[in-house]
């Protein structure tokens, strides 16, 4: 929930005693909930991306996304996919665009950029979380799949990286993160996808295919070594790499995003 710190640090200031009890617990979550008695200045929203053929909705907490997790792309970011251990970044769990299925959702063009570039993922949903997961216990954590675009203002991102400072601006901004329904795993006729094509398309033009089992880290490997770093929590979700070729996209270009599997996704730069 990206108002973590604005309700923790108003707990603080309301009831220094809610907030020892909650930490003396070790209960993260609780931790973020209003002190009994107390009153939020205004309504904040809660993020959701709906479950297929359901009423019912998931709640983002985080949005994680891996850096770099097929050879070919790493190669074409000049990284060497040899030698590199994962690593990740956020975007605001208020960056998601849902885009539901068998439509073309228009997404908006965003500001600063002249170079703004797809990158089809396929995204992790996880309903139970942890620290220090083993790999062979981290697919335990994971709800469902969706198809997701990491769309990314390169321009910015390059020039950050440059200059040696944070990615922040190249990659979380508002609607960056456009998703489709989550799909249970328990309605996954194949289970976990751990192989199977992922492609691109512009204006029906192949531009990135590959196969889900070309990533240099697996998910149960992407969700253990994250957990490594932070404590994962029902609702965090994972974007987890793209293939190579990325390239960019102006107004009027149309965007399909497949997986084996799952519902196309598609989007219109307006
Ligand atoms: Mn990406």
């Amino acid at each position: 929930m990206k108002d973590t710190t604005n309700r923790r640090s108003a707990l603080l200031k309301a009831s220094g005693i809610a907030v020892a009890a909650a930490s003396f617990a070790g209960c993260g979550t609780a931790s973020q909930q209003p002190a009994r008695g107390s009153r939020e200045i205004f309504p904040l929203k809660t993020t959701t991306i709906p479950i297929a053929n359901t009423d019912a909705v998931f709640p983002v907490r985080r949005i994680y996304c891996i850096g770099r997790n097929y050879r070919a792309h790493a190669i074409e970011m000049g990284s060497n996919p040899d030698r590199e251990p994962p690593f990740f970044f956020q975007k605001p769990s208020d960056a998601i665009q849902f885009v539901p299925p068998g439509s073309i959702s228009d997404h908006p063009y965003p500001s600063l950029t002249k170079n703004y570039h797809y990158e089809v993922e396929l995204v992790v949903a996880l309903h139970k979380g942890g620290k220090n997961i083993p790999t062979d216990r981290a697919l335990d954590c994971v709800f469902g799949y969706a198809v997701g675009l990491d769309m990314t203002r390169r321009d910015l991102q390059r020039a950050m990286g440059d200059q040696k400072k944070p990615w922040e601006i190249g990659k979380s901004f508002d609607s960056s993160a456009p998703v489709g329904p989550l799909h249970p795993l328990a309605s996954l006729v194949g289970g976990h996808f751990q192989k199977g094509e992922i492609s691109l398309s512009v204006n029906g033009q192949t531009k990135q295919k590959a196969d889900l089992n070309m990533m240099i880290w697996s998910v149960a490997e992407q969700i253990s070594n994250l957990s490594q770093a932070f404590e994962l929590h029902p609702g965090d979700i994972i974007y987890s790499g793209t293939p190579e070729n990325v390239g960019p996209v102006v107004p009027g270009d149309v965007i399909a995003c497949h997986i084996a599997g799952l519902p196309s996704l598609s989007v219109r730069i307006v």
